[in-house]
């Protein structure tokens, strides 16, 4: 069984019933709604065909919505244009008219400015009636809508736009299981999205894709439930090079916080066209996989490329290949505040357990998912078979490394309890006849097994 998660995102490419249910068999585990594209009605018919797909496959998927957050976009140009090394623009005028009309303000003399995710850069010579007059550095084709970065330049724009707002209202609505809260730079951006979201609403992953939200990641951890390694635009936030250091050290952190991590962005970009990967992306994913992600991810790949399956089955079995060698991992378990805690030590004794007795199965009963989450903090090379009565923890802890969650009825004492989770783990084949497991249980009749 794979361990590690794999989240796809859904675009053309992959939003009919067909190439969904074919990517659910493939080993997808969290289905990403990106915010930036497409119309709330359009994101709303994904989340319930995804869910009418899972049930008529008796999987359960979990869903995120990624808000699109305070993005500058050009907005005027009706088709691609080319802009030629050393010509002189105005951002803000005419054809290249911008979504943040203060983009001049905000910018100074000397910024460089980067077009499509750093495909084009310019450099900002000053302000124009309004616009930002700039030179093209690196020239290139500029097609519709593409996206302008100013580095390490803080715009004014809120952490979230009325559009987010609307996202959020219907991630709230529809009951979705995680957000991931787009260019969040600090606890009370997090705080914001929780707001809008509710206490008990999905949980919230910090994409951390700014130069604030490294330097506040401690922060960011302890606030949100969770967070992104956002590389594209971390890439073109930071000098590239550090994109490694930071994805290392941001999931080493969730691991030590039992907190989900997942990293994003070009893991096998190739096969946005190509049927197979190079060997450099399966060596990527392998590294995330050894990192210690919880979940590794597709974007174009699945969204808009020729082989949304494919890419899946791919991704599946090169995460598979690192997990077998379990040397390799980073385990760090858990530290800080919830060292000595008592779920935290029964956790971790339920994994030695496990371990020395070679169990099959750590069997968590959960309520919230916390039990799961802990367990599988220790990254036992066991399953971890979350027992919840809950149709929403289940499709949430999809997305949990080494999670299987399987749906129980609701149990009246610990007898009862034990005996639907075990029979719900045997009836998905995770235990057989003659297997030891281990029992754990976050509530209060049950101590732990
Ligand atoms: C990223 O920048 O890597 C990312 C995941 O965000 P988006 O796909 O919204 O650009």
């Amino acid at each position: 069984m794979r361990k590690t998660k794999i989240v796809a995102t859904v675009g053309p490419s992959s939003q009919g019933p067909e190439v969904m249910r074919a990517m659910l068999q493939a080993g997808v585990n969290v289905l990403r709604v990106n915010c930036s594209h497409g119309t709330p009605d359009e994101h709303s018919a994904t989340v319930h065909n995804a869910r009418r797909v899972a049930r008529d496959a008796g999987r359960s998927v979990a869903l995120m919505f990624d808000t699109r957050g305070p993005e500058v976009r050009i907005q005027g140009l009706e088709a691609p244009i080319l802009l030629e090394p050393d010509q002189e623009i105005v951002l803000g005028e005419g054809d290249l008219t911008v979504s943040h009309p203060g983009l001049a303000d905000d910018v100074p003399v000397g910024a460089r400015i980067l077009l499509a995710d750093g495909a084009l850069e310019l450099v900002a010579l000053g302000k124009r009636h309004g616009g930002l007059r700039c030179r093209v550095l690196v020239g290139g084709i500029l097609h519709p809508g593409k996206k302008v970065s100013v580095p390490s330049i803080a715009l004014r724009l809120p952490v979230l736009s009325a559009e987010d707002i609307e996202s959020l209202e219907m991630a709230r609505a529809l009951q979705v299981d995680y957000v991931a809260l787009s260019f969040a730079r600090s606890a009370q951006d997090v705080a914001g999205a929780r707001c809008a979201l509710g206490n008990d609403g999905p949980w919230i992953l910090a994409k951390v894709e700014l130069a604030e939200a490294v330097n506040n990641l401690e922060e960011l951890v302890e606030a949100a439930d969770g967070a992104m390694v956002a590389r594209g635009d971390l890439a073109v936030e930071l000098d590239p090079y550090q994109v490694p250091l930071v994805q290392r050290r941001l999931v080493r952190l969730c691991n030590t916080h039992g907190k989900p991590v997942v990293v994003a962005t070009q893991m096998l970009e190739s096969m946005i066209t190509q049927p197979a990967p190079t060997r450099a992306e399966v060596a990527d994913v392998a590294a995330a996989v050894w990192d210690g992600a919880d979940a590794v991810m597709l974007s174009a790949e699945t969204a808009i490329g020729q082989h949304p399956v494919g890419s899946v089955e791919v991704m599946g079995r090169a995460a598979m290949a690192a997990e077998s060698d379990r040397q390799a991992m980073r385990i760090p378990g858990l530290q800080g505040d919830l060292v000595g805690e008592v779920p935290a030590a029964i956790a971790e004794a339920a994994c030695r357990v496990a371990e020395r007795a070679r169990a099959s199965a750590v069997i968590c009963c959960t309520y919230s998912g916390w039990t799961a989450r802990l367990v599988a903090a220790f990254r036992p090379s066991a399953p971890v078979v979350a027992a919840t009565s809950r149709e929403q923890v289940a499709s949430r802890l999809e997305g949990i490394w080494g999670v299987c969650p399987v749906l129980i009825e609701e149990a009246q004492g610990t007898d009862e309890l034990l005996a639907f989770s075990l029979s719900a783990a045997r009836d998905k084949g995770l235990v057989h006849s003659g297997d030891r497991v281990v029992f754990t249980a976050g509530i209060p009749f049950l101590q732990a097994g």
